[in-house]
């Protein structure tokens, strides 16, 4: 395979810096990082492959033309990979306004970057070109039935601020495509967990809160069902469709893990009760921590992939089962406690002033 130059937007994410591990760590390709570091963006999620001479970092804005102009200039990526967008669910319905910005013009800005840039290309190297557009599971709504599942083909009917903008961003990749025949493909992929998460996604919040003798918030009845998978397992996925993918295609990508809210959160518990027994005062288990909450407005309640395409088209599955997946992202938290320490206190963005 020859080797590639990619431009990864949201790198210092919690997914775009598993893709940048895998693929630093794994193959030949070179990467351009494009992150603007937002609350959310940790440069210390990179820090073992951050010396690399197949890596690079720009500090810069997705919605900054000029800026992403001079990076494709500058670069002269092969693949664009593109994960930068506001991610979380509650911030969306605190303040949509961010949402709007990244995931909707931010997404528009690129695409145009992306198509001056590939416009000028020589035959061979524009035939190459690839927009890979990572989007979520979210933008097809709630599933009504108990066996209902995803398919590319399910209908898109977003429910919260989130996954209005993921689903425009989206329709606006489609369009550039079939318009402008800019050769993009789409992957929708359900609920991630993993090493560097942010601690206020379920996952590391129950972590890290279990262990402070902090209460375990569930939202509702915490029956939402939602499907789970590695963080590791989606980041291969993402670059096998970016470099076999086949153009204008879609492809959902799940982890055959469906469980429900209250018995993820429980299960974190009974692996911390073995791991880390409690020394809390009137506390056993950690399992006697959870409380509930009222419930998140328009909550779905059941999200599930079928995965199908994927596995038959690109030959990809996942390589984790929620149980060996779950057990490795708690040993991560565990023995990384200084990260999550930096995340929790604000000093990761402290450090990141200081570079600018
Ligand atoms: P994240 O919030 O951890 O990371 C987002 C990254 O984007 C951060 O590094 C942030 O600094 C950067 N960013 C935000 N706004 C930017 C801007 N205007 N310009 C440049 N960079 C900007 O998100 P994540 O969980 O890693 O998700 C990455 C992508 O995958 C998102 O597009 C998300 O919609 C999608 N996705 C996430 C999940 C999930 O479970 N986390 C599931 C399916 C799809």
């Amino acid at each position: 395979m020859t080797i590639k130059k990619l431009l990864i937007t949201g790198g210092a994410g919690f997914i775009g810096s598993s893709v940048i591990r895998h693929i630093i760590n794994n193959t030949n390709h070179s990467v351009v990082n494009v992150d603007k570091l937002t609350y959310a963006g940790n440069l210390e999620s990179l820090t073992s492959i951050e010396n690399n001479p197949k890596y690079a970092f720009e500090q810069v804005d997705i919605c900054n033309a000029a800026e992403i102009k001079r990076v494709f200039n500058q670069y002269q990526p092969d693949i664009v990979m593109h994960l930068a967008a506001e991610s979380h669910v509650d911030r969306s319905i605190d303040g949509p306004g961010e949402f709007i910005q990244t995931n909707i013009v931010g997404t528009y800005v690129l695409l145009e970057g992306a198509r001056d840039y590939w416009s000028s290309l020589e035959e061979d190297k524009k035939e190459g070109f690839r927009f890979h557009h990572v989007s979520t599971d979210e933008v097809y709504g709630d599933l009504e039935g108990t066996d209902d599942l995803f398919t590319e083909q399910t209908p898109y009917a977003p429910s919260s601020p989130y996954s209005a903008a993921k689903a425009s961003s989206d329709h606006l990749v489609r369009a550039w495509q079939r318009t402008f025949k800019l050769p993009t493909l789409i992957t929708n992929c359900s609920n991630n967990y993993g090493p560097y998460q942010f601690p206020e996604k379920l996952i590391p919040l129950i972590i890290l809160n279990a262990l402070e003798g902090k209460d375990l918030p569930i939202y509702g009845n915490g029956k939402q069902i939602r499907d789970w998978l590695y963080v590791d397992d989606h980041a291969r996925a993402l670059l096998h469709v970016a470099l076999t993918g086949k153009v204008s295609e879609t492809y959902n990508i799940g982890g055959h893990n469906e469980l429900q809210n209250i018995d993820v959160v429980k299960t974190v518990c009974s692996i911390l009760d073995k791991l880390v027994p409690s020394k809390l005062d009137g506390i056993d288990r950690y399992e006697q921590l959870i409380t509930y909450v009222g419930d998140r407005a328009g909550h779905d309640v059941r999200y599930a992939i079928d995965a199908t395409k994927i596995a038959n088209e690109l030959n990809w599955t996942p390589d984790e089962t929620f149980a060996t997946g779950i057990k490795k992202t708690i040993e991560w938290y565990l023995n990384n406690m200084t990260w999550c320490k930096n995340v929790q206190d604000g000093s990761y963005q402290r450090e990141r002033l200081g570079n600018l």
